[in-house]
């Protein structure tokens, strides 16, 4: 059995320094960019020399093992499943809970955005000085919107025609559906001829597991230089004309994840809130420093299993498909956004516009690329829809990396929970099976109400 991800090895716990990462590298990007400033010589040569190197050597060994390691967990986890009803049972209840849980957090953001109208307070002059200073950006953005097809195309490609281009190109859809194809004959052909290719895979699975514990040594580092890249360069500016935009983000992901999948995690999967959060903290924190549910994917399959003990066949194949389906952070954002712009323009959705919109924003975040900016060429196609024009999005493009740091957090935390409600339903997973990890449940055991005596 692996070790604990972010549990007590020797000295300071894991968790503690990807915390510790974390911090750093932001406090000392916003000491950078405040007293020398984003361009400044020395601010440059730190990001491209120090911090950026680390972050993305970090970056690359995750993105490294994505593709094997959905291959095998996929494969493997249909045929864990067994038989092909299960299956399709699964993946329907699965489906069912990314669909639920995300147009429920679009819903408390458009709430918010209705109530709160941030788009009626940009300062006069900001909205023009906006588009000009992100136009060139938006434009590259629009192109890309433009050239990508999301429609039925999109789900025929699910069906991938090349799984080694499907790899190639990061497409988790095609390698989910190859890795879904290869599970289901595994279970079709005889049991002896199965054996050593699910023992390859096992070995596979493993192997990648393990590199995603050596990658996650590098963690503080590599989330210490990503912030450090962030946090330099950040236009701080921005912060205070699209503060209430931002504010009504920030607080509907927290109520998402404070009310909403607490009272899932709490009365759905029969675990306390706080442990959950605690066994999930090197998951947050990867999500966090790399915007990207793909790139988290290896940590949280990981975490799944090592500390939270779900069996391996529902993490493996609730999590690939979580990763790129289940984003309840993207919906929300993108519903605040449309009607934030549409605000902004001057122009009054109807409740009736408003639930098309909170449809369109669910689909759209399905569809969404586990990436950075992932959602944002499939959003300016739902602000093309409500005559909203496509270069507002400009606008927000300033502070984009900031809400694409939280709302990938809210994506992977929906993630995890499904995982655990699937596990939890299918009978094959309780609380009880939680393992006792040194040091990731300390802090919260504490101030939990529930007995930790349950676990272990
Ligand atoms: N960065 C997000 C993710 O990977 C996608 C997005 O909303 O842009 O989950």
């Amino acid at each position: 059995m692996s070790e604990p991800i972010g549990g007590k090895s020797k000295g300071i716990p894991l968790h503690t320094k990807i915390l510790l990462g974390l911090l750093v590298g932001a406090i000392l990007g916003i000491l950078a960019n405040t007293q020398l400033g984003g361009e400044h010589a020395v601010t440059l040569f730190v990001e491209k020399y120090i911090a950026n190197p680390v972050g993305q050597i970090f970056l690359n060994l995750l993105f490294m093992i994505v593709i094997p390691l959905v291959f095998a967990s996929i494969s493997l986890g249909v045929a864990g499943l067994g038989d092909l009803r299960k299956v399709g049972r699964v993946g329907s209840k699965t489906i069912g809970y990314f669909l639920v849980t995300t147009a429920l957090s679009a819903t408390v953001g458009l709430i918010l955005v209705r109530v709160f109208e941030p788009g009626a307070h940009l300062p006069e002059g900001m909205r023009a000085e906006l588009l000009a200073a992100y136009a060139g950006d938006a434009a590259s953005k629009m192109q890309v919107a433009a050239t990508s097809t999301f429609g039925i195309q999109t789900l025929i490609n699910v069906v991938t025609r090349n799984p080694v281009k499907s790899a190639v190109d990061l497409d988790l859809l095609g390698i989910i559906f190859f890795g879904l194809m290869v599970g289901a004959a595994l279970t079709m052909i005889p049991k002896e001829k199965a054996a050593p290719m699910i023992a390859w895979l096992d070995a596979l699975n493993e192997i990648v597991i393990k590199i995603v514990e050596i990658a996650m040594k590098l963690a503080p580092y590599g989330v210490a230089g990503l912030i450090f890249g962030v946090t330099s360069r950040f236009g701080y500016a921005l912060l205070k004309p699209l503060g209430s935009y931002i504010l009504v983000v920030i607080a509907g992901l927290l109520i998402h994840v404070v009310i909403t999948i607490s009272l899932i995690i709490r009365f759905a999967v029969g675990m306390s809130p706080l442990q959950f959060f605690g066994r999930i903290r090197a998951s947050i924190a990867t999500a966090f420093s790399t915007s990207s549910s793909s790139a988290t994917l290896p940590t949280n399959l990981a975490v799944a299993e090592q500390n939270l003990g779900v069996p391996p066949h529902i993490a493996g194949f609730v999590l690939p498909l979580g990763s790129t389906m289940c984003m309840n952070g993207t919906s929300l954002f993108e519903g605040v956004t449309v009607l934030f712009l549409s605000q902004v323009f001057g122009l009054h959705l109807s409740l009736g516009q408003m639930i098309v919109v909170m449809v369109m924003v669910v689909i759209t975040a399905v569809g969404a690329a586990g990436v950075p900016g992932g959602s944002i060429p499939l959003l300016i196609g739902v602000l093309v829809m409500f005559g909203i024009p496509a270069e507002g999005i400009a606008i927000i493009l300033g502070v984009d990396r900031i809400l694409d740091m939280s709302r990938t957090t809210v994506n992977i935390i929906g993630d995890m929970s499904a995982t655990t409600w699937i596990a939890k339903t299918e009978g094959v997973w309780t609380v009880a099976q939680v393992p006792e990890i040194e040091g990731l449940d300390a802090s919260t055991a504490a101030l939990d109400e529930t007995p930790v005596e349950s676990v272990g």
